[in-house]
């Protein structure tokens, strides 16, 4: 949120000034002591806890800033969230009633996270162990090994990588397959009920973990091509180049928990709808629940036995 620069890589600045016209409006940055995260808002209301760990020690100052960010629009509303937290949370006889006591639920934090939209090419060698299994004459069966390589060139479009390390990838992963056709222009006055993570990891330090998660998926196809019933891999030798990087920002729900001193993470993409709720699971809860289950189910087959 402070210029272009930021939303574009250098090699793409010069195409995004001619279509940015900028907006100033008083920018509210928070900062939370308790978990680092910082977060932007142009609401005039002061928000008083942090979005992420749901602590109330954070810090407000003001400051004039541009608004206009590449994002994709919030196409689900507030009610959609609070709709499946009611069917997977208030109506899961499993889930602890002082869990559910919290009146938490019209605390949602509608939310654009900053991410990497990046096209990445992975290419170089990857080595696998081949094995066949044969049975001599003696009936023993021996494992024969082969060295096979593999010569992979692949271009993966669209990857998007998480900014937020307080945001754990895995969950991220689970909800973040947006439709970036709709990725624009926004300008932020126009809905100042959003907050804006600032991003807390660069480029250089997600490559790796960009790398992993790739890395997997190059995998698994360039076995199939290994001629051999056992394949193991022995060695990856290959690189990866980012391209037409850009930042962009992703439209989610978000509403953390505090429950038992663990923090509770429910998050819904705001473009499909598709969600992530950590949920507790109560053992007084359980326990009853299972009770009422084999009543019910020796009830029915009483009554059942009985009149049959
Ligand atoms: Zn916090």
């Amino acid at each position: 949120m402070t210029n272009e620069e930021n939303y574009w890589n250098d090699s793409l600045s010069e195409e995004v000034d001619a279509d940015v016209f900028e907006t100033e409006r008083t920018c509210f940055n928070y900062k939370c002591n308790h978990c680092n995260t910082i977060f932007l808002s142009f609401a005039d209301n002061k928000i008083t806890k942090c979005i992420m760990c749901n602590e109330d020690d954070i810090k407000c100052s003001s400051s004039i800033e541009s608004v206009n960010v590449f994002a994709i629009a919030f196409a689900k509303v507030l009610n959609d969230f609070i709709n499946i937290y009611k069917k997977k949370i208030f109506w899961n006889p499993l889930v602890p009633i002082k869990f559910k006591r919290k009146k938490i639920i019209y605390s949602v934090s509608k939310v654009y996270l900053p991410a990497f939209l990046s096209n990445i090419n992975q290419k170089g060698l990857i080595h696998f162990i081949g094995g066949e299994k044969e049975t001599k004459e003696d009936k023993r069966v021996e494992t024969k090994r082969y060295n096979v390589v593999e010569r992979v060139y692949f271009d993966y479009n669209d990857i998007l990588i998480n900014t937020i390390s307080k945001l754990d990838d895995k969950v991220f992963q689970t909800i973040c397959d947006y439709d970036f056709s709709n990725l624009k222009e926004v300008d932020s006055s126009d809905d100042l009920e959003i907050s804006y993570l600032v991003k807390d990891i660069d480029i250089t330090d997600v490559s790796e973990k960009t790398r992993g998660r790739i890395a997997k998926q190059t995998i698994s196809i360039a076995a199939q091509n290994v001629p051999h019933s056992l394949k193991k891999l022995k060695a990856d030798e290959t690189s990866i180049t980012f391209a037409n990087t850009k930042e962009v920002y992703v439209p989610i729900y978000l509403l953390n928990v505090k429950y038992k001193n663990k923090l509770y993470q429910c998050i819904m993409n705001g473009q499909n709808g598709k969600f992530h709720f950590d949920i507790p699971i109560g053992i007084i809860e359980t326990i009853i629940f299972s009770l009422i289950i084999f009543c019910l189910v020796f009830l029915i087959s009483f009554l059942i036995v009985y009149f049959l």
